[in-house]
């Protein structure tokens, strides 16, 4: 599926620094995530299903039966989720073509998706890391990364299921952070001379009222943003690694150079076709194609508007939306956080 990774951490970039390989193929996977992972009856899943059982609309051909009707069938989880391409490595590379109808190797198929997709997922980072020229400094030390994570993904199952991700995660995120660190500075820069971007890690900033506030350059890394309004805001230069961005309003946003974006973030907010998006990603298929009025008056108010200094909240209605009362999904959809 890759191309074999250049072992030299300063040679040329490996190939699988193109992130579109990095996307769930559904053609080449057998349904992985429609049955190792679990969920929950919620506003997400009109059904509760535990670990290795497979949904009741997976078809005999690993398709799903209701694909076309997630959303109207109460699986609005499932459009949300990407497994970063952990789905189709698993399936015809460490198990060579097998599914997991095979009870020999069902168990362990399971296991071995959950560990990929969470390297994937750090692929993603890294890989996106190596696109920055403000990072270049860290090019070097970023290939060696990348060049690690790709080789541990091609172990076989015992090795990846013995594999220790959240050690490599904690060893991996400082070369993040000072990506980021790289990249927000630029933002200072091209922003209000001696200001710098604020910082918001880990920040509860559910329902706030965020419209049209100039957030370049800010570190969001982690925050909860549930139902935030972040309407008209600017976020080019912000670092949204592991940020919780369900139900957040996006419309007419501009997310251009947002940093550590993921394609199911994207996904569980809300946007439409005001809403400036990373090139790497796609614009979410159940986001409606015409600006909601909303997102055009922010548009023109978005210079004057809130900036972070004058965040408000809109309290306890935010706090009392259902995806504010689960801060951890038990659903296919969740990331935990890199902080
Ligand atoms: S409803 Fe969701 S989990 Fe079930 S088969 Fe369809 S995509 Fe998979």
């Amino acid at each position: 599926m890759c191309p074999e990774p250049d072992s030299s951490p300063s040679g040329p970039a490996p190939g699988f620094l193109d992130r579109a390989a990095l996307r769930g193929d559904c053609a080449n996977c057998f349904g992985l995530c429609c049955v190792a992972l679990p969920f929950a009856a919620s506003a997400d899943f009109a059904v509760t299903k535990a670990a290795g059982q497979p949904c009741v609309n997976l078809t005999t051909d690993f398709r799903c039966g209701i694909h076309a009707r997630l959303r109207e069938q109460g699986f609005a989880g499932c459009t949300i989720f990407d497994c970063f391409g952990a789905g189709q490595r698993v399936s015809q590379a460490t198990f060579g073509g097998m599914d997991w109808r095979n009870p020999r190797v069902a168990r362990r198929m399971f296991e071995v998706f959950v560990v990929m997709r969470r390297l994937h997922e750090l692929l993603w980072y890294v890989a996106e890391a190596l696109t920055l020229p403000a990072a270049r400094p860290l090019h070097q030390e970023l290939r060696r990364a990348l060049v690690e994570i790709e080789q541990l993904a091609r172990g076989d199952a015992d090795s990846l299921i013995g594999l220790d991700v959240a050690a490599l995660r904690q060893r991996i995120n400082p070369l993040l952070l000072r990506t980021s660190e790289l990249v927000r500075a630029r933002a200072s820069h091209s922003g209000s001379p001696g200001k710098r971007p604020k910082s918001y890690r880990g920040a509860d900033l559910a329902g706030a009222r965020l419209a049209g506030a100039d957030l370049r350059g800010a570190d969001l890394r982690g925050a909860c943003l549930i139902a935030a309004d972040l309407t008209g805001a600017d976020l080019r230069m912000a670092d949204l690694i592991g940020a919780d961005l369900r139900d957040a309003k996006l419309n007419g946003a501009d997310l251009t150079d947002v940093l550590f974006l993921t394609q199911p973030q994207l996904d569980a907010a809300v946007g439409d076709a005001t809403t400036r998006i990373p090139h790497a990603l796609e614009r979410p298929a159940h986001w409606p194609r015409v600006p909601s009025p909303v997102a055009q008056t922010a548009q023109r108010t978005a210079v004057s508007g809130a900036s972070p200094d004058r965040l408000t909240r809109s309290g306890r209605p935010a706090h009392d939306h259902p995806a504010a009362r689960s801060r951890r999904r038990s659903s296919p959809g969740e990331t935990p956080p890199t902080s």
